[in-house]
C-alpha cells in the first residue's frame, strides 16, 4: 500500500453535528492494517458515536467496514472471532438461528465490534453483566509496535486502555467474544406506569420489580408533581422457536424535518400520547428481539427528525447516592426551557468495569436527544456543571461539545489511560476530533 485513496468531504458523527473536514480512506485487506499503524490515522466503524468520535482532523479517518470476515465460530461454547468491521446486525444474523445471542447490546444493533470496545458499550442488563469488555476474550491491537493481543489476563494494560479507549490507543483488528445462550427469537416484556421520578428509581432499585433487561422511557416535559414521569419496560429471553436475525428498516425518514415541526408542544403531546399507549401494556407479553433492543433501528435515517442542524444526545451517569437529586435538576432544566426530546431513556448501572476510560459506574444513567438551536450548547454546559457538582460523569460515545476540564474532572483514570497511550501510540499517531477538542492526547 504506496499510495492512498482517498476522498475529502464534510463529516459527521450520527447527530449531525459537528460537521468537519476529513480525509475518508478505507482499508480494504486486513493485511493493510500493519502499515496504517505508522500513519496518523483513527479508526471509523458505522459512525454510531454522536459527535466527534470517529473523526481524523489530522490524518485519515479510516472505514474499517470491510474488514467484516467472520474467522471462526463455534455453535456449541458461543465463542465467535471475527474481524473488527463486522457489524453486530452481522453477528446476529450468523448466530441467532444457531441459539446465540449478544452478551450485551447498545440500543442499535448498526454499530461495528471495533466501535463496541472502543466505546465499550453498555445495555440494558448493564446492573447484571457489566458492559461489553466483560465479553470480550481477547483483541488484536495493531500500533507502531506491531499487531499486539490483549486481554484481561494479557498485556492487561493495553486492553483496558483500549476497551473505553474512543480508538485512540490504535486499530482494532480482530475480537474473539462470548456470546450467550438463547432459546427463541422472543421476549416476554411487561411495562410499569411511574406518575413521576421517585416512583420510577424507586422500581428500578425494587428487586421485586427487576428482570433481565429493564429500561424506561421518561417524559422529559412533564412538569411539577409529574416531573419524570416513565414507563417501565422489563424483558427476558424466553423459550420457544429459534428463528432469523431482525430484517431491515421498513419505514424510512426521506428527508429533513423542518425545525418547527418538533417543538415543545408537539412533542408534549407525542409524549402525553405515548405514555398512555404503553403505560397499559402491564401483563406480560411476546416481543421480537428487534422492537425490543433496537426500536430505532426500525426507522431509517431517522436522526432526520431533527432537521439539518443536527442534534446532540446528552448521556450522563450519576452515582446511586446522589442521582435522584441529580436527575431532578438535569429534567427541571431540560423541562423550563421547553427543550424538546422524544427520547429520554433511564438506565440501571451496576459495578464498575477495569476500562480506564469506561462510561459506566453504579447508579443511574439518562440518555436525552435535544435538537440544536440557539441556546442548546449553553444548556448542556449547565448541565454538565450540575453533573459534575453530584459526582457523574457523560458518555464520550455520544459527546461533541465538552470541555478538556469538565473531562480531566469527570473521569480520574484520564492520567494513567493517557501514559499507556503514549506508550502505545508515542508519535501521537491515533488521534480524535474529540481528543482534540478534549485534549486528551
Ligand atoms: C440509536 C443508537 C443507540 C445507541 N445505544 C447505545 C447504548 O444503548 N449503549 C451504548 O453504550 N452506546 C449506544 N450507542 C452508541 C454506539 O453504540 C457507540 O457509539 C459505538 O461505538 C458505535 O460503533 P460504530 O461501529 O458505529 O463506531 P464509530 O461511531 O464509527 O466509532 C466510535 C469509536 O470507536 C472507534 N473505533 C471504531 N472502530 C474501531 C477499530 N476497528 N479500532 C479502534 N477503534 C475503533 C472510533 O475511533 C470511535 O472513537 C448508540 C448509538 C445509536 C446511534
Amino acid at each position: 500500500m504506496t499510495d492512498i485513496a482517498f476522498v475529502e468531504k464534510r463529516l459527521a458523527g450520527w447527530g449531525n453535528y459537528p460537521l468537519v473536514d476529513a480525509r475518508l480512506a478505507r482499508v480494504e485487506r486486513y493485511a493493510e492494517l500493519a502499515e496504517w499503524a505508522h500513519r496518523p490515522c483513527l479508526a471509523r466503524g458505522l459512525g454510531r458515536a454522536y459527535g466527534d468520535a470517529a473523526i481524523s482532523l489530522q490524518g485519515h479517518t479510516l472505514l474499517t467496514t470491510r474488514l467484516n470476515r467472520f474467522l471462526s465460530f463455534d455453535p456449541v461454547t458461543g465463542v465467535l472471532c471475527a474481524e473488527a468491521g463486522v457489524s453486530l446486525d452481522d453477528v446476529l444474523r450468523v448466530v441467532m438461528p444457531q441459539g446465540w445471542f449478544l452478551p450485551v447490546t447498545p440500543g442499535t444493533r448498526f454499530v461495528t465490534l471495533g466501535g463496541a470496545i472502543a466505546s465499550d458499550v453498555h445495555g440494558k442488563n448493564h446492573h447484571h453483566v457489566g458492559s461489553f469488555s466483560a465479553f470480550v476474550k481477547n483483541l488484536v491491537l495493531f500500533t507502531v509496535h506491531g499487531p499486539v493481543r490483549c486481554s484481561a489476563e494479557e498485556n492487561a494494560a493495553c486492553f483496558w486502555a483500549t476497551v473505553g479507549g474512543m480508538g485512540m490507543t490504535g486499530l482494532i483488528g480482530e475480537v474473539e467474544l462470548q456470546l450467550k445462550p438463547i432459546h427463541s427469537a422472543d421476549m416476554s416484556v411487561s411495562h410499569v406506569p411511574a406518575e413521576n421520578l421517585s416512583e420510577i428509581m424507586a422500581l428500578m432499585r425494587d428487586p421485586a420489580q427487576d428482570d433481565e433487561y429493564t429500561v424506561a422511557w421518561i417524559d422529559c416535559l412533564a412538569q411539577g408533581e409529574s416531573l419524570g414521569r416513565s414507563v417501565l419496560i422489563r424483558g427476558h429471553h424466553i423459550d420457544g422457536a429459534l428463528g432469523p436475525a431482525p430484517g431491515p428498516a421498513k419505514i424510512s425518514m426521506p428527508v429533513n424535518l423542518p425545525g418547527f415541526c418538533l417543538n415543545s408542544h408537539s412533542v408534549r403531546a407525542f409524549n402525553k400520547l405515548y405514555y398512555r399507549w404503553q403505560s397499559r401494556k402491564t401483563e406480560p407479553h411476546r416481543v421480537a428481539i428487534a422492537p425490543f433492543f433496537y426500536p430505532l433501528d426500525g426507522i431509517r435515517d431517522w436522526p432526520r427528525l431533527y432537521g439539518k442542524n443536527g442534534f446532540v444526545q446528552y448521556q450522563f451517569v450519576l452515582p446511586e447516592d446522589s442521582a435522584e437529586v441529580g436527575i431532578r435538576e438535569v429534567l427541571t432544566r431540560i423541562s423550563e426551557g421547553g427543550n424538546a426530546s422524544f427520547l429520554a431513556v433511564l438506565k440501571r448501572f451496576g459495578a464498575e468495569g477495569e476500562g480506564m476510560l469506561s462510561f459506566p459506574m453504579p447508579g443511574f444513567t439518562l440518555a436525552l436527544d435535544i435538537p440544536l438551536r440557539a441556546g442548546t450548547l449553553t444548556l448542556l454546559d449547565t448541565l454538565d456543571t450540575i453533573v459534575l457538582a453530584h459526582g457523574g460523569r457523560v458518555y464520550l460515545a455520544k459527546d461533541a461539545r465538552m470541555s478538556a476540564s469538565t473531562l480531566q474532572q469527570m473521569y480520574p483514570r484520564l492520567g494513567e489511560w493517557q501514559s499507556i497511550r503514549h506508550q502505545l501510540d508515542p508519535h501521537g499517531l491515533y488521534v480524535s476530533a474529540l481528543g482534540q477538542r478534549l485534549e486528551m492526547c
